[in-house]
Order: C-alpha cells, then structure tokens, then sequence
C-alpha cells in the first residue's frame, strides 16, 4: 500500500507516473533496455528529452525568447551559477531575504560581487510574513534581483510577483507549476526537481535570451547557460532518468488539465488544511495569511510535548514525513501536485481524532 508522503522534498510522485515508469522500466518502448541504459545523445533519448521541454513550455506558457535548460546540481548550485552569470559586467545585485533559502542564496552571491540585502520577513502579532514592497530599498544598478518565490522550510509565499527595474530572478524550487505564473516577468527562474518536478538530479532553469551575456570569465564551462543553451544541455552527460521521468510528470500534468486545473486543486487542499488549524486550539500555523504557502503548510501543537506521539502515531495511520524541517523543528505538511485530496483529508481526519484524545 501507498502511503500518503506530506515529505518536503525529494517528494512524492504521481503513483500513475511511478506505474508508467515501472512498465517501461525494462524495455524502453521495444528497444531492449532501459532508457536509462540508453546514450544522451541517440535518437530515441533526444526525443525524449525535447517533448519533456516541448510540455514543459505548454504548461508554463513559455515564450519562445526563454531557453529552457535541464542541469545539474540542484537549486543550490545554482546560487553559485546565478552570480557567476550575471555578475561579468555589474557584479552587484539586490537580494530579497524571506527565509533559510534565500539567505543561503544571499551568503553564495556575496562571494562573487556585492549583495544588496532586502530584509523583507516582518512579525504582525506573532506571525512572520513579508513586508509590504513599497518598503524595499532596490539599489539603482543591481545586475538583477534576486528572490525565493516560496520558503520551503518556513511555509511563507510572495502574494505578487515582486516589480523590479533590474531583471527579476526566482527560486521557484517547491513553487513552480502549482499555480499558473507569467514567466515574461522573470529575467530567470531555477527550481530542483524534486519537489513539484520529479525525482532528485535534475534541475530546470529557464532563462531570458538577451542575458546570456554577462558571464564572469572565470564561470565553469558546465555551469555557463549560454554553453548549455547552445548544447540543448547536453555539454556533458545530463541526468537522464530524472529528465525522462520530469517529462511523465509533466505529460501527467497535462493529462490533469494543466496548470490551472492543477492550481485548483491546490488551493482546495491548502484551504482544507488551514481552514481546519484556523478554527482548532490544539494546532497552529505561524504565518501571516496572506503570506501562506499553497505548498507547504507548517504548523505546531499548542503543546509540543505531544510532538513525538503525534508524529508517531501519524506514521501508523499511513501519514509520512510531517516533521518540521530540522532547523524550526513542529510539523510541515508538503502538499505538492502529486499529493491528492484525500491525502489532506485523511491527514485532517487524523489530526482532529489527535486533538480529541489529548486536549
Ligand atoms: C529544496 C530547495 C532548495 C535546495 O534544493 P537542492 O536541489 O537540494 O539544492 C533551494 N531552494 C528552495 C526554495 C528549496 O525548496
């Protein structure tokens, strides 16, 4: 039996797409062996490789000024690829800073050139949130700005889209293709798979043309999107089963109705989950409304003795990985894509029955 997995990141994956990889598993569509046995570069995987991009422009609505590059080395190589790329003519750059992902890609930048720091996170009545943007001080000749469209570890999610004069860049690792976004109003955006995308190994960026060109000399070869983009990211050997399975999510997704049947469904969940904390006193969520994350939903218990045997007693009711990230330590419940309704209700179910026993 399947579990439901609330797991931040590497997180589940639609149990149709893991069947679909399973059937194909030995014998990629009658050639003989796995896809994953198979060269980068052989018709068969290249074609692979170009649909997955093919689906993903329709999902996102990419215009055809972005290139769309599938890399290496998670979200946090590139808070080093970032900097290195941008940084050739102007190496300063404006930073929003709402949480544990955008300081750690505040503290790489600053290796590379000077960071302008936006401190936007703001305490209303106990709860963090971000601060209003007529607040931020942008400086006048920032190459871009730099910010984390969703917190993964704190559950905090920019309501807007941020305007900004310099180009506009986004981690949108456990954010992209929740909700329905307008990719021309980002220089680049960059997520890890593995939390709305597919497995671990794979990491999508998709860049704006007319940038291409700022890159610092010294940037590794591998590291360089103007290179990759030139090799439809295939400079070296990419990470090819994560890049085939990305595609059956994304073929999934398309199958789901797109993006914004997908969006639909998201919000039904979050609201399930908050609706039901907002109206208990035994559980709680730390963040200002308008600022909650659609994906990833922390909460705590009033009394956090009870944090063990709630988790615990989770785990037996087939309810996984709804610890707090390490650092802020209560309860996260991710609710990516692949995360079904009757995941949040069995989860609320539990939690209500939890609140009963030990009030
Ligand atoms: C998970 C995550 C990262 C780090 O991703 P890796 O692929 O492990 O490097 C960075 N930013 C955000 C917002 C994340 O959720």
């Amino acid at each position: 039996m399947r579990a439901y997995n609330f797991c931040a990141g590497p997180a589940a994956l639609p149990t149709a797409v893991l069947e679909k990889a399973q059937r194909e598993l030995l014998d990629w569509q009658g050639t003989g062996v796995s896809i994953m046995e198979m060269s980068h570069r052989s018709q068969e995987y290249v074609a692979v490789a170009e649909k997955a991009e093919a689906n993903l422009r329709q999902l996102l609505n990419i215009p055809s000024n972005y290139k769309v590059l599938f890399l290496q080395g998670g979200a946090t190589l590139q808070f080093s690829a970032i900097p290195l790329n941008f940084f050739g003519k102007n190496a300063k750059a404006d930073y929003i800073k709402t949480g544990i992902w955008s300081d750690k890609a505040i503290k790489e930048a600053k290796r590379y050139g000077e960071v302008n720091v936006i401190d936007a996170t703001v305490n209303v009545n106990g709860k963090t949130g971000i601060a209003q943007s007529q607040s931020w001080n942008f400086s006048e000749d920032a190459s871009y700005v730099h910010y984390c469209e969703n917190e993964t570890i704190g559950g905090v999610q920019f309501k807007d889209i941020p305007k900004t004069k310099a180009p506009l860049v986004a981690d949108l690792s456990s954010s992209i293709l929740s909700a329905p976004i307008d990719i021309s109003q980002f220089g680049l955006i960059y997520a890890g798979a593995q939390k709305n995308i597919g497995p671990a190994g794979l990491t999508i960026v998709i860049v704006r043309d007319d940038l291409l060109d700022q890159a610092k000399p010294e940037i590794p070869s591998l590291l360089k999107y103007a290179n990759q983009a030139h090799n439809q990211s295939m400079l070296n050997t990419p990470a090819t089963y994560s890049w085939y399975l990305a595609g059956l999510v994304f073929e999934w997704l398309l199958e789901q109705g797109g993006v914004k049947a997908i969006h639909e469904k998201n919000l039904a969940k979050a609201k399930r989950l908050y609706d039901y904390i907002d109206q208990s006193d035994f559980y709680d969520n730390p963040i200002v409304k308008d600022n909650r994350s659609l994906m990833n939903v922390p909460f705590t218990l009033v009394n956090d003795s009870l944090d063990q045997l709630f988790l615990q007693q989770a785990e037996e009711h087939h309810l996984l990985n709804l610890a707090g990230h390490r650092s802020v330590g209560g309860m996260r419940a991710s609710i990516y894509n692949a995360v079904p309704l009757e995941a949040v209700e069995a989860l609320v179910q539990f939690m209500e029955k939890f609140a009963q026993a030990h009030r």
